[in-house]
């Protein structure tokens, strides 16, 4: 493999460390590849992988839950379109209905772990059931299938046009043969494919994972008569999501955060969006203050 072309960053970081990956990478078959090609292929998908999390939750975050689920700022048409077309481009197969996922999450937060609840815990026996029945629950609105009340359906985005073309699955086999083609040039040992699938179900992955960790494992800083908790203190990783506990207790703070040590980064990335003029974060709820926190 010629190094040349890397940064000497990468360069260096390659040269420390594939001799220590060396028994990593011979202990599973090999094809016919140095340690050094190894390292590089397996911190290509890597970085793809890790890309493909930020991004991908980076919109679930922002623009389905904040934007379509809670209204929590508002944008012009034209940035709105932007942002369901950073969706689909993140969200790739895993493309999911603002609309719909408006709808599911308001009754989620309506009917929390009682027998209502289009996602809890409390009534699947375990995460693949929970994620299953949310699928089921998401595709009955989004194709109408069942009543929604009027109340929930106000102020969601839709884009039909778009959504007639990104909903379908010849969209979402397009985007597994991206990913394929990707995994084909750099997946150079058999264990890097099974990163391909956590790709091609992304999105649901990720919003299946908050829905049942944070109201399973967690602490809490509210009491509340549901379930939910925040999954980690410091959330690298979640865009603030796994705030859920402060969330339920306040769903229409923008600031998922409440101790000083709580950093939501979906809501600073909102803040800087907002300095930008893309949306206006809704001041009377946000309290858009120079620390962040909430205006009470
Ligand atoms: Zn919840
Ligand atoms: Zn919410």
């Amino acid at each position: 493999m010629n190094l040349a072309g890397l940064s000497s960053t990468r360069v260096n970081a390659i040269a420390y460390l594939a001799p220590q990956a060396q028994p990593f990478f011979s202990y599973f078959p090999r094809y016919d590849e140095d340690a050094n090609t190894a390292l590089i292929n397996c911190m290509e998908i890597f970085i793809f992988f890790i890309v493909h999390w930020y991004t991908s939750l980076f919109f679930q975050s922002l623009f389905h839950h904040r934007y379509a689920a809670h209204n929590h700022f508002t944008m012009s048409r034209n940035w709105e379109r932007v942002f369901f077309v950073g969706c689909y481009i993140t969200q790739g197969s895993s493309y999911i209905s603002a609309y719909a996922y408006g709808i599911m999450h308001r009754l989620h937060h309506a009917h929390t772990d009682t027998e209502e609840d289009p996602h809890s815990p409390d009534n699947s026996p375990n995460m693949f059931t929970m994620w299953k029945q949310t699928r089921d629950n998401y595709f009955d609105i989004y194709s109408g299938r069942v009543t929604v009340e009027e109340r929930y359906k106000k102020d969601l985005p839709q884009w039909h046009a778009f959504d007639r073309i990104a909903h379908t699955w010849p969209s979402r086999l397009l985007w597994l043969g991206v990913y394929i083609t990707f995994y084909s040039f750099f997946a150079t040992q058999w264990w890097m494919w099974l990163f391909l699938p956590l790709q091609f179900f992304m999105g649901s992955m990720q919003g299946a994972a908050i829905n049942w960790w944070a109201h399973r494992f967690g602490y809490t800083n509210f009491p509340m008569d549901n379930t939910s908790k925040n999954i980690l203190p410091v959330d690298p990783v979640f865009w603030g999501e796994s705030f859920h506990n402060n969330h339920h207790r306040h769903p229409g703070r923008v600031n998922n955060a409440h101790h000083w040590w709580e950093v939501d980064m979906g809501f600073l990335a909102l803040r800087g969006l907002h300095a930008l003029g893309v949306v206006q974060l809704r001041e009377s709820r946000a309290g858009v203050g120079r620390t962040g926190r909430l205006h009470h």
